[in-house]
C-alpha cells in the first residue's frame, strides 16, 4: 500500500498478487534483444510482475480500479484495503480497465455470491462485454466475476470518455484486450493516468514495438503503446501501472532521446 496525490486527487496503490514469466513467452519476437534487458529480470529469468488495483479518492468519491486475482490466488488486496482504512462497502465505483481475471478476481463474495464491494456501481468496458458475450464459451473468470453483476443490475457498460467524477474520465487504449479501457485524472492543474496493462513491465516502454503474447491484437496494441506514451511524456502524468512492480507509480521522461520509466522516489 502507498499513497501518491494529482492535485486534490489521492491515489493508493494496492498489491494483490505477484506472477513471474519467461520473457521468451512474454516477447517471443524479442529474441537475443532481451539480452540488454538482463538486470530488470528475476534471479530465475523471469520477468517479474505484480498484480495491483488502484484506490482513488476523487470529488469525494471512493473508486477502486480493478480488482485483482482474487481469494484463489493467495491475494491480499482485502488486507491491503484494510490497511488503507477502506472498507469494502465504502467504495462507490468499481471500474475494470478491462475483463482479464487478474482485474476482476474480488468482484464476488464466495461465502455469499453477492458483490464483494455491496454498494458499489460497477462500470465494464463495453468492449470486452461484447466480445465475451459474443463468444460461445465466455471465459471462466467472465462466468465467475462479470455475468453475475449483470444478473444483480449492478454493473453498467462503458466507454471512452465516460465521466466517472469530474477529475476522473475513461479513455480507449485498446489492443491488450479491444475494450481496454485507462482512468485519466485531471485536478487543480495535474495530470494522472491509471494505466492498466497499456505496459505491462519497464521494457515495454523502452521497446513499444515488441508485441506481447497478452495483446489480443498486437497491431492495435503497437499504435496505443505509442500514441499513450506519447501522451504522458508530454503532461508530465503521474502514472498508476497495473503490472509493475510495487507500488507502480511513475512517469514517462526522456533522457538523450531515450525514453524510460522513471519510478515514482
Ligand atoms: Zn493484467
Amino acid at each position: 500500500m502507498r499513497r501518491a496525490r494529482v492535485g486534490n486527487v489521492e491515489i493508493v496503490s494496492l498489491f494483490d498478487v505477484y506472477f513471474g514469466f519467461d520473457p521468451a513467452r512474454v516477447w517471443p519476437g524479442a529474441g537475443a534483444g532481451i539480452e540488454a534487458y538482463r538486470d530488470r529480470l528475476e534471479a530465475n529469468g523471469d520477468i517479474g510482475m505484480d498484480c495491483l488495483c488502484f484506490l482513488l479518492r476523487a470529488d469525494g468519491r471512493t473508486v477502486l480500479v480493478d480488482t485483482g486475482l482474487g481469494p484463489e490466488s493467495g491475494g491480499v488486496l482485502l488486507d491491503e484495503l484494510r490497511e488503507a482504512g477502506v472498507r469494502p462497502e465504502e467504495i462507490d465505483e468499481v471500474i475494470f480497465t478491462h475483463l482479464h481475471g487478474d482485474h476482476t478476481g474480488w468482484n464476488m463474495d464466495r461465502a455469499t455470491s453477492e458483490p464483494l464491494f455491496t454498494r458499489a456501481r460497477y462500470l465494464v468496458p463495453q468492449g470486452d462485454w461484447d466480445e465475451q458475450t459474443s463468444r460461445a464459451q465466455p471465459a471462466a473468470s467472465f462466468t465467475r466475476d462479470i455475468a453475475p453483476l449483470n444478473l444483480m443490475k449492478r454493473m453498467e457498460l462503458v466507454g471512452d470518455g465516460f465521466s466517472i467524477s469530474p477529475s476522473l474520465t475513461t479513455v480507449h487504449t485498446p489492443g491488450h484486450t479491444p475494450g481496454h479501457l485507462s482512468v485519466a485524472v485531471a485536478s487543480d492543474g495535474e495530470r494522472g493516468f491509471i494505466l492498466g496493462d497499456v505496459v505491462l513491465t519497464t521494457i515495454d516502454v523502452e521497446q513499444p514495438d515488441w508485441s506481447s503474447t497478452f495483446d489480443s491484437d498486437q497491431d492495435v496494441a503497437r499504435r496505443t503503446r505509442h500514441a499513450i506514451l506519447d501522451r504522458l511524456e508530454a503532461e508530465g502524468a503521474l502514472i498508476g501501472a497495473a503490472h509493475l512492480r510495487a507500488p507502480g507509480f511513475g512517469r514517462i521522461v526522456r533522457t538523450e532521446g531515450r525514453r524510460y520509466w522513471q519510478g515514482l522516489a
